[in-house]
């Protein structure tokens, strides 16, 4: 069985075709920044009108690409995201279902980003701890199967990649930020500040980030004044902040598997792909006795080929959609029914 898989939630274009016991056959993402970079955020109109364009592209390229001219279902990211942007690759998806006479399949983004690591080898095995940190979420979900999560806790305000564009912005840095900033923290000094670690000195898995970003603009405002080298400070302000998010992220997922007495931790969505982060996080979890998953870096932002494996566990397990389709702006993780777990 192969799946067309179509990502148009937020700003990037992804279209991948996932094939039964094979694997990725092919994929391609196509990023806006270019067109928001001038806004210094998302323009949700800008979005739909660039998914537009690209999606019917994106989709032929890659068909040309796996040598294919047909499929057996098609995925579609339907929810959370921009509605406008969600519309696109939903109406496409659902059309192209329709001409080729096969099954098709609305996706929630976060399963896309939660199911990612199942495509590397070694694959988590089920029951696992996933902890999901992309640019509107960050949660921790206990997963016992495909369709069967429980949000053990979440941000009460900002994500902790939201937290990381706007931390850059203040910086001065280009959008989008939160690369920039990991990589201009690389040059800071990590002696020269300590950020809070918010809500760790409290039982719970929730997070806040926003006092964070205040906290790294208050230093900013203050230290600039004086500093000799304002690249330095810049430097040594990212250095900190990424330490406190990466510290409060270790620590809350330790406390995960104790709470749930779980042994194998999954990270997915944008931010498991900074390199500190899974540097802490591995040397943590493995003093435990646990393992840790991550998707390879091009899945751990937005893609096709998540919404295609995705896509392909629920199909292969009889669901699908009718004619009519609803992609929802808002969609709680934990509402999703299961799916019976396929052949990864
Ligand atoms: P959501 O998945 O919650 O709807 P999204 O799709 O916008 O949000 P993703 O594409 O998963 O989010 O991830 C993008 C986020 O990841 C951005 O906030 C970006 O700054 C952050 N990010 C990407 N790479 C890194 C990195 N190396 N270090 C820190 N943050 C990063
Ligand atoms: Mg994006
Ligand atoms: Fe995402």
């Amino acid at each position: 069985m192969r799946v067309l898989g179509i990502e148009t939630s937020c700003d990037e274009t992804g279209v991948a075709i996932y094939e039964e016991g094979y694997g990725l056959r092919a994929q391609a993402v196509y990023s806006q920044a270019e067109v928001h970079a001038a806004y210094g955020g998302v323009v949700p109109e800008l979005a739909s009108r660039d998914h537009i364009r690209k999606t019917l592209p994106l989709i032929h390229q890659v068909l040309d690409d796996a040598g294919i001219e047909s499929v057996d279902g098609v995925a579609y990211t339907a929810g959370p995201g921009l509605i406008g942007a969600l519309l696109v690759g939903a109406g496409i998806g659902r059309a192209l279902a329709w001409a080729w006479q096969v099954p098709a399949i609305g996706v929630h983004h976060m399963e896309g980003h939660l199911l990612a690591p199942l495509l590397e080898d070694p694959a988590p095995a089920f029951p696992f701890v996933a902890l999901l940190v992309s640019g509107g979420h960050t949660q921790l979900v206990d997963v016992l199967g495909i369709g069967r999560y429980r949000i053990l806790g979440e941000s009460l305000d900002d994500a902790a990649g939201e937290s990381f564009d706007k931390t850059a912005k203040i910086l001065g840095l280009p959008y989008p930020g939160g690369p920039a900033l990991a990589s201009l923290a690389k040059q800071g000094d990590p002696k020269r500040f300590c950020f809070p670690r918010p809500m760790t000195d409290r039982p719970g898995l929730a997070f806040s980030f926003s006092g964070l970003k205040t906290h790294a603009l208050q230093t900013w405002q203050t230290e600039r004044e004086r500093a000799a080298d304002a690249d330095q400070l810049r430097a040594d302000i990212a250095r900190a902040f990424e330490e406190a998010v990466v510290e409060t992220l270790v620590i809350k997922c330790r406390r995960a598997l104790r709470l749930t007495g779980r042994r194998r931790l999954v990270l997915a969505g944008g931010v498991s792909a900074n390199r500190r982060l899974r540097q802490r996080m591995d040397e943590a979890i493995a003093t435990l006795g646990g393992q840790t998953y991550y998707p390879r870096p091009a899945l751990c932002t937005d893609n096709g080929a998540m919404i295609a494996f995705a896509g392909y566990q629920r199909i292969k397990s009889g669901q699908h959609e009718p004619l009519a389709f609803a992609p929802r702006a808002r969609w709680p993780l934990d509402e999703l029914i299961p799916a019976e777990v396929g052949a990864v």
